[in-house]
């Protein structure tokens, strides 16, 4: 960062910031730097590389020299104590109640981790709404929609919600060999009833891109000579648009109800705390990655939700943000198998570049420094 001519620092937290010199409305560009158990080599390092790449080239040009563009470098947003720790913390948003204590897998808290790598008591690098006029984010795609569509660049409409319930089954356990069905309060039975409903009202009321998944279950006791006396499953869904999302939520309401009503099983759901709202991306920000698109890439670009959830997310909600994505080959993502064709890296930095310029430039023109696009 140094050699780009950016004023770098390590914050209290670990987020990484690299400062233009250069006065007045500066771009901040970023990403994250951890990663995933066994996961790839691109995702978030990516487009931490893509804004230091920027802030380095547009500095060495004397065209753009004058341009001011911050890099960073968010720590923990894939959740090793919470995620999106960085950004949040970046924004000044609240903390989780002793956020500090929340621990990692190896057993250490969060505050012990900070003081191990020296960062104890620096101060937190935060947002600076007199100076940043916007957020740009690059990153693996991490499915395989782009390759799919054969294009190469995603600019991104929105970043999903999340929506995670708990639904829990009570019957009553007993033997599996001398309990007639007619007599049985099978908690299991009651649950893949249930499964199968959501799936088969989820199916008829899905956009293009929502997506649901049961993604755990429990019997308890879980033999195979006892009638399950508990079960539990968790059910996820995800949909661009909280509109849908409320009406996903509101199904399952009255899909449980109805099988209260018809059964004699207690079922219970509750919402997990882990749901994030859907957000949406910058109109003006993605106008200029449409553009700048356009034009290294001729009909070879798209517009399309994000799946996955990205610190830009965060950025979003206290300055105007967007994401650009590159085709994650197979579309794989959160394994060493994550690649993406280097063309293609080559091309999303020189399309977040021109972008980067072309909103910096066009800012300079029509609105005072400070003001937000
Ligand atoms: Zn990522």
């Amino acid at each position: 960062m140094a050699e780009a001519g950016l004023d770098a620092t390590i914050d209290g937290v670990g987020n990484v910031i690299g400062r233009s010199r250069n006065p007045g409305s500066a771009l901040l560009i970023g990403s994250h730097s951890d990663t995933q158990p066994t996961g790839g080599w691109l995702d978030g390092a990516m487009g931490v590389i893509y804004a230091l790449e920027i802030a380095r080239s547009l500095g060495e040009d004397g065209e753009t020299r004058a341009l001011a563009v911050d890099v960073a470098s968010w720590i923990d947003e894939e959740g090793a104590y919470f995620s999106f720790l960085g950004s949040k913390s970046f924004c000044a948003e609240p903390m989780p109640d002793a956020w500090a204590q929340v621990t990692g897998r190896d057993g250490r808290s969060l505050a012990e981790a900070i003081a191990a790598a020296e960062f104890a008591g620096r101060a937190p690098a935060r947002l600076d709404p007199a100076r940043h006029i916007g957020y740009l984010e690059a990153h693996i795609e991490q499915g395989g929609r782009l390759e799919a569509a054969g294009k190469r660049i995603g600019v991104v409409t929105n970043i999903v919600g999340i929506r995670n319930f708990i639904i829990a089954f009570k019957g009553a356990q007993n033997h599996a060999g001398t309990t007639p069905m007619p007599l049985r309060r099978d908690a299991g039975a009651a649950l893949i009833d249930l499964a199968y409903a959501i799936r088969a009202r989820f199916a008829e009321l899905a956009g293009a891109d929502t997506v649901w998944t049961i993604g755990h279950i429990e019997l308890h006791p879980g033999a195979p000579s006892i009638i399950p006396g508990r079960a539990e499953m968790v059910l996820q869904f995800r949909d661009p648009a909280e509109s849908r999302l409320d009406l996903l939520e509101a199904t399952l309401h009255s899909l449980v109800a109805a099988a209260n009503a018809a059964g004699h099983i207690e079922i219970a759901f509750a919402a997990a705390k882990d749901g994030v709202a859907a957000t949406a991306m910058d109109g003006e920000l993605q106008r200029h990655l449409g553009i700048a698109a356009e034009a290294h890439a001729p009909g070879g670009w798209m517009l399309m939700p994000s799946g996955a959830g990205h610190d830009a997310q965060i950025l979003a909600r206290h300055v105007p943000s967007a994401m650009l994505f590159v085709p994650s080959i197979g579309g794989i993502s959160h394994d060493f198998a994550e690649d993406t064709a280097e063309d293609d890296v080559v091309l999303g930095c020189q399309v977040l570049a021109t972008a980067c310029v072309s909103i910096l430039r066009e800012l300079a023109r029509t609105a005072p420094a400070g003001r937000r696009v």
